[in-house]
């Protein structure tokens, strides 16, 4: 079950048997890049890359929303021996910069609009020269350098060891580090997904989560080109946008995360749009209820919302329900993908029923760039990926996750799971959203508060919350505090920011 090829030969090897089918349209612009094209492109890439002296092992950043180039730089960089380390398209000059010198980066390419960040970062940084995707006065266009006649180079690429792609985790709960995948962890994660994932060729594909982050390039990018999909690419969320270009382009399947289900789910502007195309949703990255899952599939005709479960030190996925699976559990995560080791584990290492979910197989992670010490907390000597998150799983094999081991609220000696908490409240018609935090009282105690987004022309007190959550959970879990806010902070990976909420409770 491994596959140990380079990811650009596991993705575009059937590229001339899709021949002129569409590999990527742009759902904005509408203009395409069939199967054919996306291969010669890479390829030419490769030789410009080559040309401009990027070597094997070097590192090039990838900072831009999504695009239909946006495959052709990063296959042409990987044919070029190189290690792409992708760029969150929120970040700002600072995070930018400490990316590209944390990662050494020899390139950065961009997009126009990004320019002004992009050039204030690279200051003081290894990086030599500036790409655009599009054109800007003053900068070399990717579109140029597609021209080249230079050859192809010729790389031995080392599956097992060379790192395809450097793409720094999400940041949630502390730092965001360089996660280092090689050519086999991300491959082979891609034949993992397939045996849940059952993409047809010619299926269509809305790219609505970023490309940059592991998931949308495994799940978006990846996987459905190899199997001779096609992606219709959006830069950004918009959901009116979304919903046109679904009901547009015939989508039939999306992979999303929770808060685009909640959109789905509840927001009146699904009401009035043709969604008939679409049989798969698949959402992941962060909790989802079971309740507004079932909620999202109802109201959409489909089949289930399918979830899956993931890290980007696992390349990412090790979970996901198996889409052709009769009467999947709302709110399990999934089931192990094939050649895939789990293990749950109390905190003194022992297997126990609810635990730290352990993951040991062929998606784990070479490491951290240049972070040995946090590998060694991460990957013990055996193998095994210490994820961080706690997980139970069912008789019928599937597992749920609790929470974060580091979001628990310690109310009072008991362990609170915001996520549950949160996942209570959404299911209120009253709320919009939803987010919940530990906070400490007078005494120093921890207590859940919620921050609540009502629903438009909607009132509600303190108490409405508190009393339905109380209605609905053990006295030691309810909500003790609540404010109202006007969205909650998210993530370009569709997690809450809870240290922002954190942030806000402290300068209160
Ligand atoms: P950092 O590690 O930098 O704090 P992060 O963990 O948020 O950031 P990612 O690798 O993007 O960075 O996210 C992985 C995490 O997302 C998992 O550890 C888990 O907590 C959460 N997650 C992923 N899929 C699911 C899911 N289906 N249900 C619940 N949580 C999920
Ligand atoms: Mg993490």
């Amino acid at each position: 079950e491994i596959l140990d090829v380079p990811i650009h030969d596991a993705v575009l090897g059937r590229a001339a048997e899709y021949g002129d089918r569409p590999a990527l349209i742009d759902g904005v612009t509408g203009k395409e890049i069939t199967y054919h094209q996306l291969d010669a492109m890479t390829r030419r890439m490769a030789a410009a890359f080559a040309e401009l002296g990027v070597r094997h092992g070097d590192t090039i950043a990838l900072y831009s929303p999504n695009t239909i180039l946006y495959p052709v730089v990063f296959y042409g960089a990987t044919r070029a021996g190189a290690t792409v380390t992708t760029v969150n398209a929120l970040y700002n000059a600072a995070e930018l910069a400490k990316q590209l010198k944390d990662s050494g980066a020899r390139f950065l390419v961009t997009v126009s609009v990004f320019l002004p960040v992009a050039t204030e970062a690279v200051a003081g940084t290894s990086v030599e020269e500036v790409f655009v995707c599009d054109e800007a006065e003053g900068f070399r266009s990717v579109l140029e350098l597609l021209g080249t006649k230079a050859p192809e180079p010729v790389v031995e690429i080392d599956p097992a060891n060379d790192v395809a792609v450097l793409p720094y985790s999400s940041g949630t709960t502390g730092a965001a580090k360089g996660v280092m995948l090689t050519h086999r962890n991300i491959g082979t994660n891609i034949v993992q997904a397939e045996a849940s994932i059952n993409v047809a060729p010619g299926e269509r594909i809305i790219a609505i989560l970023p490309f940059f982050h592991i998931y949308g390039l495994t799940v978006l990018m990846n996987l459905p080109l190899r199997l001779g999909a096609t992606v219709v690419v959006l830069p950004k969320f918009d959901l009116q946008q979304f919903l046109t270009v679904l009901q547009d382009h015939k989508i039939n399947r999306a992979f999303v995360a929770p808060p685009i289900v909640l959109a789905l789910a509840k927001h009146p502007a699904v009401d009035g749009v043709d969604l008939s195309e679409l049989k798969y949703v698949t959402s992941a990255a962060a909790p989802l209820d079971g309740v507004l899952a079932e909620a999202c599939a109802k109201r959409l005709g489909l089949h289930a919302v399918l979830q899956a479960y993931g890290m980007t030190e696992l390349s990412p996925g090790t979970h996901a329900v198996p889409q052709d699976e009769v009467d999947p559990p709302a709110g399990a995560v999934g089931k192990l993908f094939p050649s895939t080791e789990m293990r749950l584990v109390d905190a003194e290492g022992n297997d126990t029923e609810v635990g730290e979910i352990w993951i040991r197989g062929p998606q784990v992670m070479k490491g951290y760039l240049g972070r040995p010490a946090e590998t060694e907390a991460t990957i013990d000597r055996d193998g095994w990926l210490h994820t961080g998150d706690i997980g139970r799983v069912d008789e019928r094999g599937y597992l749920y996750v609790v929470d974060r081991l580091k979001e628990l609220i310690k109310y009072h000696g008991y362990q609170v799971p915001p996520a549950e908490l949160e996942a209570v409240l959404l299911t209120d018609d009253r709320i919009a959203d939803a987010a919940v935090i530990g906070v400490a009282d007078a005494d120093g105690h921890e207590l859940p508060k919620a921050f609540v987004v009502p629903m438009p022309g909607v009132t509600l007190t303190e108490h409405d919350v508190i009393a339905y959550v109380a209605e609905r959970v053990a006295p030691y879990k309810k909500i003790r505090r609540v404010e109202f806010i006007e969205a909650v902070p998210k993530a370009a990976s569709g997690k809450i920011l809870r240290r922002e909420l954190r942030a806000r409770e402290a300068s209160a």
